[in-house]
């Protein structure tokens, strides 16, 4: 990473939920490129991983689109065209698969990496454009198991109801299937501080991460049982007399029912099914209950399940026996994965809602917005299909799909048929910075900016709602994505209501959400610029002269006169009002104006339920959705490796990256290498139900003799989604990625 001297736009990575602060400065060694310079940002203190270290390089890609493409009748290939052509072209394939079969047959599926501006605007698009209900993002692969338990316990659905830097000063962490080290590693510092002032860390996870490393307790159980596992620490809460009885009468409901469920899942039982001994569970049990505060920390691993809901809503259960909720330095948060995870959920383009996180079935939410969009409420289509189950119709009752931002052919579960199912389209329209290997599907195909090349809003993690700016000129010939959904809504007949430009789509996504749980109408990019992140909900707009609102100047033109200045600027402690004495208090200040000064931390007085308590779920232990038999005897886990990131669109494009993580791999345990007669790094055969993958076999003793592990990140022969199983969670319609049943073969002939 370059030091320099010359004055860096301020802004944040592009990848993941963490949203790192970073520099961009022009490149001395690179003429007209970017290099990435270190700013003082709170959540990662200047530090960034490889991946945020060289995203410049995908800026000035080789491989980078820069001119549109339409599959010719000719020859069958993709062939460059002009914007005018190819926008065309799409308007023409979605009028007439709506003509011919109606505006549900056309879908639109989003990414957890749009702009909060392009997933509002795609939402809107396909509502009021298209008129279709098929409508779902990759997000729901990501968060949404964790999304859904949030909503059902307390109301209201944040990743983190608390800011990143409280885990540091809680007492006990449990992280659930979370490997920090190599999703966001700069998150690390947080665990490492924990244990330095004297807290405790437990991880549980099936394979000995260098995340699982850094723990005093790992509890390592077999893939698929998470959920038995919060059970049985639940068990022994009651059993031993820990639970916070006053905090149960007074802040939540459902106990008894709660209560029953984990009485009926003892600790010998729970060994059993989990394979973590009962002296393990006590003595988690022990380091959680120790200390006053204490959070559980969940992630993929115990989301992305078809039982994740309720996985995730057993956790909240241990939170919420014990009184670790609603509370300062305790409670329960999700570590959303995508960049704009958070904010890609909360504005519209997720199959059931609308902007501000309403629901798309709420009477009043339809009202609102609409009056917001200028249409009939009555006209607004009704929830659609959720990712998984849009992908799989389409070539059935979907004929046609615009698709932004999301790479399903490498990314989706069962992935060879989907990738059968999108070349099935009649009509298929991809944007995207490179050629995925789903737009090399595509009838035509829009090069669209990225990250340091358009302004935009994202919201991590913590619901920190972040200005990511413009820092160098796109190349020739891409365009933004909010310049298609204008030209395609002008071409569709819709001239007015979808600005090309950010801050105003922004304005109008702060009306949208007004009132909302999602509630952004008191940010405006001038704040955001200014304090380098608000957290939601933040209802109240800035009193007059305080900044923001319609009519104010940019905060682009008003930034900073010296951006050099504020990068070296130490924004986060007096800003969040985070001192020990006010946490004590249960409350935070802020030294603020009249503005209101977003909400760092949740459920401090009450939770958003009707009644103001959380609400306990009762649930209970149920096997995987395929288990494994004589004929597919070992279990398949997948995951992410620290050099690459989701699909791989963008950073297999880079060089260091790929050097890192050249390709997939089959992660197994010597006694498993053994018995099918495989060596470290000879290739391996993986076989499912759903199809076969082929990766080199990496042993290791880091995993449970009865599981493999695959980075999904990858095309081709080792494509780890080939293999998962698309059976989808009853609540959240969260795939089962992280648990199905494979053989395997030794590749080569012995
Ligand atoms: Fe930070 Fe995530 Fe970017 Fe790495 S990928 S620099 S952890 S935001």
């Amino acid at each position: 990473m370059h030091k320099t001297t010359a004055s860096p736009t301020p802004t944040h990575c592009p990848y993941c939920a963490l949203q790192c602060g970073m520099g961009l400065a022009p490149d001395p060694g690179r003429d007209g490129g970017l290099a990435v310079v270190e700013r003082a940002f709170p959540v990662n203190r200047g530090a960034l991983c490889g991946k945020g270290r060289t995203a410049t390089e995908v800026l000035s890609s080789r491989v980078r689109l820069t001119e549109p493409l339409i599959r010719t009748h000719a020859t069958g290939k993709l062939e460059p065209a002009t914007w005018e052509e190819a926008l065309d072209r799409i308007a023409e394939g979605l009028s007439r698969t709506r003509a011919e079969h109606g505006p549900d047959a056309v879908g639109v599926f989003g990414g957890g990496g749009l702009t909060n501006e392009k997933a509002y605007g795609l939402g809107k698009f396909a509502r009021v454009v298209l008129g279709t209900s098929q409508i779902d993002y990759n997000g729901r692969f990501c968060m949404s198991s964790a999304a859904a338990a949030h909503q059902r316990a307390f109301g209201l659905d944040r990743g983190l109801p608390f800011p990143l830097e409280d885990i540091p000063r809680t007492g006990c962490v449990i992280l659930v299937g979370s490997n920090l080290a190599e999703t966001m590693p700069p998150a690390l510092r947080y665990l490492t501080e924990l244990r330095e002032n004297g807290g405790r860390l437990i991880v549980v996870d099936p394979r000995r991460t260098r995340t699982a490393e850094q723990a005093d307790l790992h509890l390592a159980p077999r893939p698929g049982t998470d959920l038995a596992l919060a059970l049985g620490l639940l068990h022994l809460v009651v059993a031993e007399g820990r639970t916070d009885e006053a905090f149960i009468g007074e802040r939540t409901s459902g106990w008894e029912e709660a209560r029953a469920g984990a009485m009926a899942h003892w600790p010998e039982l729970v060994e059993r099914i989990t394979g973590v001994s009962v002296p393990e569970l006590r003595e988690a049990v022990r380091l959680f209950c120790a200390p006053e505060h204490a959070m559980v920390l969940t992630a993929r691993g115990p989301e992305q399940q078809s039982k994740g809901t309720d996985t995730v809503g057993a956790w909240i259960n241990l939170v919420l026996a014990t009184g670790r909720a609603g509370r300062p330095l305790s409670g329960y948060g999700c570590l959303t994965g995508q960049g704009n995870g958070q904010g890609g959920r909360e504005h519209g383009q997720k199959a059931d809602q609308l902007p501000g996180y309403r629901k798309l079935t709420d009477p009043a939410a339809r009202a609102h917005v609409a009056g917001v969009w200028g249409v009939d409420p009555e006209s607004l289509p009704g929830p659609g299909r959720s990712a998984y189950e849009l992908l799989d119709a389409l070539g059935g009752d979907v004929k046609s799909l615009l698709l932004m931002g999301s790479n399903p052919v490498v990314s989706a579960p069962r992935a060879a048929h989907i990738e059968g199912r999108l070349r099935s389209l009649d009509f298929l329209a991809v944007a995207d910075v490179v050629l995925s290997e789903t737009a090399e599907l595509a009838d035509v195909v829009l090069p669209v900016t990225q990250w340091a090349e358009e302004t935009g809003t994202t919201t991590n993690l913590e619901g920190r709602v972040l200005l990511r700016r413009r820092a160098i000129t796109p190349p020739a010939g891409v365009r933004t994505d909010l310049f298609v959904l204008h030209e395609l809504a002008a071409r569709l007949g819709v001239e007015k209501g979808f600005p090309t430009d950010p801050e105003e789509v922004f304005e109008e996504l702060r009306r949208a959400s007004a009132g909302g749980p999602a509630d952004y109408s008191g940010i405006t990019y001038r704040r955001l610029a200014e304090e380098d992140g608000v957290f939601w909900p933040c209802p109240a707009e800035a009193a007059s002269g305080d900044g923001g609102g319609d009519g104010e100047d940019s905060a682009l033109d008003a930034a900073p006169d010296d951006p050099a200045a504020e990068l070296a600027g130490e924004p986060s402690a007096e800003r969040l009002g985070n001192s020990a004495a006010e946490l004590a208090g249960g409350r935070v200040e802020f030294a603020s104006t009249s503005a209101h000064p977003g909400t760092p931390r949740l459920f401090l007085d009450r939770f958003a339920t009707e009644d103001g308590r959380a609400r306990f779920v009762p649930v209970t232990h149920r096997a995987a959705a395929e288990e494994p038999d004589a004929e597919y005897p070992v279990l398949l886990t997948t995951g992410r490796v620290v050099a690459q990131y989701q699909s791989g669109t963008q950073t297999r494009r880079v060089a260091e990256l790929n050097a890192a993580a050249p390709g997939p791999f089959v992660e197994l345990h010597p006694q498993l290498a053994e018995r099918i007669g495989v060596a470290d790094g000879e290739e391996v055969t993986v076989v499912s139900r759903r199809g076969t993958a082929v990766a080199p076999a990496k042993v290791t003793r880091s995993i449970r003799p009865d599981t493999v592990f695959m980075p999904f990140h990858w095309a081709g022969e080792g494509r780890a989604n080939t293999l998962t199983h698309p059976a989808l969670d009853p609540v959240s319609r969260m795939p089962e990625f992280k648990v199905c049943a494979v053989r395997l073969e030794r590749t080569a002939p012995a």
